[in-house]
């Protein structure tokens, strides 16, 4: 049996009951945007039937012509923006999904990734499904079309007994929109309200935006079913441990956004601030990698008393550096996206902050970028562990061949990056950063525990370092 590698990174938005609903969902996914650059997608329903427009690209550039929203009329629509990794077949696999069954329309936006999909998919094809994308998503559609029981609820619960992984999900047909928070909770899903309609977003930034009130987190296990009647609530699914994604803390999400109870600007601040108290390095001033490391930088700064300055500013209107799929142009992203300011490094002992390294790229040429800058010393630190292990519920994580923490020691990879010195946050010190009394947080990533198992995969080849030099 083969088992994919995960490929989802995304975003999920739906609204209910308002005369603009695909208007507001555009702005919805605008806010999302970060959760997935590579496509989007809106479906709605006018209450007889559902209605959708997707594409390949950015929100703005897929959704920019106002003339797109008279094809997507009513009042209710749900959205999702896509990051993949997927090569040739990608147009097929924008979501939303939508498909016509027995029982009507049904369209479903997903965030996260099935762990046991190949094997569900294997045993539906075994008897004569026809599957017209390779996503995971499918397979909910497909069990619940198949499912004997009457309800939609009842449909949904069934077919997501037979899933495992993480999701959330956004299902929309004529008259309802239902939204899923799988059992562990993997990743943020919350509930808002705009005037007389309801509101789901992965984030609540994007709530802030359309001027929702955010009301509350989805719980993990939850079914939220929003209909004519207002909201109502099921726990149908056996009671997991609470397992939210800290990945999300350290990178994922925005600052802006409240998430598993906390605001993820404060959190990022306070693992700067722990940073500082496990590495306190002799510098003149303290730098972020923008953006994710700012908030980080910040608290390292307050807590260790260096002085904070921008000593490499960013390019806007250049996307996520994960963007551009091939090593090669990868290497060239990182010039594209930051620049440094000489009048700031120049003579200076420099502490950079980033939240993670992955495959070490990023790294590496900050770290010649800031030292042609004239800096004198540069030091990195990480606001979080290492990086050691792949991501299996919906972070697109490169395999372990590609995360250079998984075979290298802090000491190599500092070799490899070139840096004066490299200091990573413990895994105590995230822990007790985000603070772990209403959950214990999927740190897989980092440990390589995870807390849903999955098909292993075989031994896989070491990344050489060195190999090209
Ligand atoms: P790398 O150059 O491969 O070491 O990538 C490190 C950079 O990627 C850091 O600046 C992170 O902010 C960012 N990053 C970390 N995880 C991800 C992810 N899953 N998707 C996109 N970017 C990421």
């Amino acid at each position: 049996m083969h088992f994919r590698r995960p490929e989802e990174e995304c975003g999920i938005f739906g609204i209910f009951n308002h005369p603009e609903a695909s208007n507001l969902t555009y702005l919805g996914l605008y806010a999302l945007q970060h959760r997935g650059q590579e496509s989007c997608g809106i479906v709605s329903s006018d209450g007889q039937g559902l209605h959708s427009h997707k594409s390949m690209g950015l929100v703005a550039d897929v959704f920019g012509n106002q003339e797109i929203f008279k094809n997507l009329p009513g009042r209710a629509a749900i959205g999702h923006v896509r990051y993949s990794t997927t090569g040739a077949s990608v147009l097929k696999n924008i979501q939303p999904i939508l498909v016509d069954y027995s029982r009507g329309s049904i369209a479903v936006a997903h965030n996260g990734n099935i762990v046991n999909a190949q094997i569900i998919k294997d045993e539906l094809e075994a008897w004569g499904s026809i599957f017209q994308t390779t996503m995971d998503t499918e397979i909910i559609v497909h069990l619940l079309a198949t499912s004997k029981t009457s309800s939609l609820v009842e449909r949904i619960t069934d077919a997501l007994n037979r899933i495992k992984g993480a999701y959330c999900l956004l299902f929309l047909t004529e008259t309802r929109m239902v939204a899923v928070r799988d059992p562990h909770g993997f990743r943020p899903l919350c509930l808002g309200k705009q005037g007389d309609a309801y509101v789901v977003a992965s984030e609540s930034c994007a709530l802030d935006l359309i001027e929702a009130q955010f009301i509350r987190e989805i719980e993990p296990g939850e079914i939220v079913v929003i209909d004519k009647n207002g909201v109502t609530s099921h726990f149908p699914f056996k009671k997991a441990e609470p397992t939210p994604c800290i990945f999300e803390f350290v990178y994922f999400s925005r600052p802006d956004s409240y998430i598993f109870g906390r605001n993820v600007y404060q959190v990022r601040k306070e693992l700067g601030r722990q940073l500082a108290r496990e590495h306190r390095i002799d510098a003149d001033i303290v730098i972020p990698v923008p953006d994710s490391g700012v908030p980080s930088a910040l608290g390292y700064a307050e807590e260790s008393g260096i002085r904070f300055e921008l000593g490499l500013i960013r390019n806007h209107y250049v996307g996520r550096t994960f963007i551009e799929p091939q090593q090669s142009i990868r290497h060239f992203g990182v010039k594209i996206k930051l620049n440094p300011v000489r009048e700031v490094l120049e003579g200076k002992r420099v502490i950079v902050i980033d939240d993670s390294i992955v495959r070490g790229t990023t790294s590496r040429k900050i770290v010649k970028m800031v030292r042609n800058a004239g800096a004198k010393e540069v030091h990195v630190l990480i606001s979080s562990p290492p990086t050691s292990y792949p991501c299996y519920y919906g972070i697109d994580t490169p395999n372990r061949k590609e995360l250079i923490s998984s075979s290298h020691t802090i000491e190599e990879i500092n070799r490899y990056i070139t840096a004066d010195s490299l200091g990573y946050l413990s895994r105590e010190g995230l822990l007790h950063s985000v603070g772990t009394e209403n959950s214990s947080y999927c740190r897989a990533c980092f440990s390589g525990e995870y807390p849903v198992k999955f098909p292993m995969l075989g031994p896989e080849p070491q990344l050489d370092l060195f190999e090209k030099e």
